[in-house]
């Protein structure tokens, strides 16, 4: 029973949290909320209720009706469709704060540790059209009056993470800053103990605390052991990012942003650049937020020539250590090209300061990327399975100066909570889940604005509803049973006998097919449904299909955009298009999958 003393008191503390910028502020009012609440975060079921009964100013009706619509969605099962899941997030960055929301709301008992105390990133995200709807829909204004308000299609880093962070608090997520995920401690024989991790510092509680979900969200780095990554090697890309005071003045306002996508055809402009201050660029990108945010890529000789550079080597990583970079060459540089890029408008640019009170400029180097090999991975030890599961830029390194990043990230958080969801369902097995998993992971890299399903308020858990032609059983069960990690071969073998025999039906029709007896009839049939998108496509008869190669390459696209991009393939000659298509159904399609 709460008196009305603290019932108001809480009220008081709410309107403060709700108005907290900073992690401190809100952790501290956060705590001074729930203190008087008699209330400790746990299972949504048993911790959302109890808040919303008691906080009951208009600012927090508004907020409870944005997330009862939210916990009302059918994949949550009232908050009970991951009963008795434990589940440990990895950094409180962007990707693992929503992916605690979406496992919250699944009804599991959600811990998040982040290793650092304060929220500092400047850095501006550039949001896709269906992340804006999906804040919105979480109550990112009541937080954040300005967010998104009129074409605005970006946020600061760190605002995102204090929306995030609230709404994840106000569910219920239990949250400890200032503790780092060091390695997972295995169960041990003969005892009742399961999954637990390493922290630092190593007595803290959490340490403690038993998992049966793991998700890694820890940014590029990645601390979670047990996951191979792949290298894209492009060209040399160099990207510099710079913020700037944003004294919010007339003058200030008035200077038009640029928008990355508008601006990366503008040749004018990059030749004017050049001929001017002899920087060059091959884009850049002003938004206007917290602070003047600049993110562009600049070319090799350009920073070498204006001595940002001291020595050209061949190694980036020697290139752009610090040693080898001028800082004053390099805070010059954006000034100058921020200056001509806004026309000379924003008046007398002053740094912002970074993470460490230092001017905020920073040079990376995009020209190796990584991925992980894998989005999932199970690991059982003494009858004890923990599923494992990677967001964010520790699934997929995003290209900063196309903005990709907080959208992919936001999927994959999304599309972890749906493998949650499966975990905790009595009819799959573990492989089901991690095969649906790798499935639709398959597609994340392939994501645009464009060629996600438009109607954004319609998205939810189900990967279906995000990604068109999904195929969830891309990937088999027993072709991630590499990523089934057990010291008890029997429970895997048990698992692939169990999938073989519900599978039964569609393998001897697989059977069939492998000896030829596919109707060519059935097989036109079918290959006119999957490619009902594609006009110029002519299917008219067997014959047709190897015609002129598109179709082949066509349906490969359609199951594997991973493997084969139409588009760019469809003007080459037939022979090419077919052989191309031949080569990766013999390399890619006719073994297992790699793994
Ligand atoms: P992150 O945002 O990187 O969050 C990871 C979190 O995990 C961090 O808070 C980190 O402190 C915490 N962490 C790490 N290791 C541990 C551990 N062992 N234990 C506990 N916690 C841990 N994208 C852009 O589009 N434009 C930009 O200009 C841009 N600038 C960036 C600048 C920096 C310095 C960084 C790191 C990233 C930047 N990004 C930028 C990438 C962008 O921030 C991410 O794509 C987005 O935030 C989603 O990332 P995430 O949540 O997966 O990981």
């Amino acid at each position: 029973n709460i008196s009305g003393q603290n019932a108001a008191m809480a009220n008081e503390y709410f309107e403060q949290f709700v108005n907290a910028s900073s992690l401190k502020h809100i952790l501290g009012y956060y705590r001074g909320l729930i203190d008087n609440l008699h209330l400790r975060p746990t299972v949504f079921t048993q911790f959302y209720p109890k808040l919303r009964a008691n906080l009951t100013s208009w600012r927090a009706k508004a907020l409870w009706k944005k997330f009862d619509a939210r916990a009302s969605h059918k994949c949550y099962s009232k908050g009970r469709a991951a009963p008795n899941t434990r589940v440990l997030i990895i950094g409180a960055g962007p990707c693992g704060l929503r992916s605690a929301i979406e496992a919250q709301l699944l009804g599991a008992k959600v811990v998040l540790v982040e290793k650092r105390d304060r929220f500092s990133r400047n850095n501006v995200l550039h949001l896709w059209p269906f992340v804006i709807e999906d804040l919105r829909m979480l109550g990112a204004k009541k937080f954040f009056g300005k967010f998104c308000a009129g074409a605005i299609d970006h946020i600061s880093i760190r605002q995102l993470q204090c929306i995030l962070l609230k709404v994840a608090l106000l569910l219920g997520v239990e949250v400890h800053t200032e503790v780092g995920f060091e390695r997972l401690i295995e169960p041990q024989p003969d005892e009742k103990i399961g999954w637990r991790a390493e922290l630092d510092p190593p007595d803290h509680p959490v340490s403690q605390y038993e998992f049966d979900v793991i998700i890694g969200a820890d940014g590029k780095r990645n601390t979670l052991q047990g996951f191979t990554r792949k290298e894209f090697r492009g060209k040399l890309a160099i990207a510099i990012t710079a913020n700037f005071i944003n004294k919010k003045t007339e003058a200030e306002a008035r200077v038009e942003e640029i928008s990355g996508v508008a601006f990366i055809f503008n040749q004018k402009f990059f030749k004017e650049l050049h001929e001017t201050t002899r920087i060059d660029l091959e884009n850049i990108v002003y938004y206007k937020d917290d602070t003047h945010y600049f993110v562009m890529t600049a070319k090799k000789a350009s920073l070498l020539e204006k001595g940002v550079i001291k020595q050209d080597l061949a190694d980036t990583e020697k290139l752009l250590a610090p040693d080898n970079v001028d800082r004053d060459a390099l805070e010059n540089y954006a000034i100058e090209a921020a200056n001509f890029s806004t026309n000379y408008q924003l008046p007398d640019l002053e740094f912002a300061v970074n993470h460490y009170a230092q001017p905020d400029i920073a040079m990376f180097d995009f020209t190796s990327m990584y991925a992980a090999e894998n989005a999932s991975k199970v690991l059982e030890r003494n009858g004890h399975k923990l599923l494992m599961i990677l967001v964010g830029d520790s699934l997929l390194e995003p290209f900063w100066p196309t903005g990709s990043g907080c959208a992919r990230g936001f999927l994959s958080s999304l599309d972890a909570a749906w493998a949650i969801r499966g975990w905790g369902s009595s009819s799959r097995t573990s492989l089901d889940v991690i095969a649906e998993r790798e499935s639709v992971y398959r597609l994340l890299a392939q994501t645009t604005p464009d060629n996600l399903n438009k109607d954004w308020k319609s998205y939810t858990l189900d990967p279906s509803t995000r990604y068109p032609n999904l195929n969830k059983v891309a990937v088999t069960p027993r072709q991630v049973a590499c990523l089934y990690d057990t010291d008890d071969a029997a429970s895997l073998e048990r698992m692939l006998k169990r999938n073989a025999v519900e599978k039964t039906p569609s393998e001897s029709a697989s059977k069939k097919r492998r000896r030829g007896n596919v109707d060519n009839e059935v097989l036109l049939t079918w290959l006119s449904k999957q490619l009902k998108s594609h006009e110029d496509i002519q299917l008219t008869n067997f014959a047709s299909i190897f015609k002129d190669g598109n179709i082949l390459c066509a349906i490969i696209h359609h199951y594997r955009p991973d493997l084969l991009d139409y588009n760019t393939v469809k003007s080459e000659e037939p022979a090419v298009k077919n052989q191309l298509a031949f080569d990766i159904l013999e390399k890619e399609l006719g073994k297992h999958l790699a793994c």
